[in-house]
């Protein structure tokens, strides 16, 4: 068994799309970044990341490499996904808080986990997707910036298998 954690920031713009868990949310504003800036998916490639023991996710996609500019995320987690397999793990389950004061993600968050579920190839059940708001405070409570973060069990996959 090994464990992973990883969270992630991004600042929330005007004339940026709203992206979370791979699920586009109608908000006046964005995340800004230099990826489609999906701090959901960024938080679950991290901890899986951290769980085999492979560094973060800039050390895997470098902010540098205009090949990564505009990313979509979830083409990151399947890439996190494909180096999991290699490494012989399979994810046990996955546990994900949004940090976020606006807007109203309870209704996205179902979609969300399907959405990290299928690019995983995992059962929806085996995910967890929640949401916190900042209650006022800070740079979250004040809706500058949407956070997230994520918890990760993997365990070795059996030899048979
Ligand atoms: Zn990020």
């Amino acid at each position: 068994m090994r464990i992973g954690q990883g969270y992630d920031i991004h600042p929330l713009r005007v004339g940026r799309r709203l992206i979370l868990g791979g699920i586009e949310i109608p908000f006046a504003k964005g995340l800004d970044g230099h990826s489609d800036a999906d701090a959901l998916t960024h938080a679950v490639c991290d901890a899986i990341l951290g769980a085999l023991g492979e560094g973060d996710l800039g050390g895997h996609f470098p902010s540098s490499n205009p090949q990564f500019k505009d990313l979509d995320s979830l083409a990151m987690l399947k890439d996190v996904a494909t180096l999991m397999e290699t490494k012989g793990f399979q994810l046990v389950n996955l546990d994900c808080c949004i940090l976020a004061e606006a807007p109203k993600l309870s209704p996205y968050l179902k979609p969300m986990a399907e959405r990290l579920a299928r690019v995983l190839a995992v059962e929806s059940h085996q995910i967890n997707v929640k949401v916190k708001s900042g209650e006022g405070l800070g740079a979250i409570g004040r809706g500058e910036g949407i956070g997230a973060q994520a918890v990760c069990l993997l365990q070795r996959r059996p030899l048979h298998q």
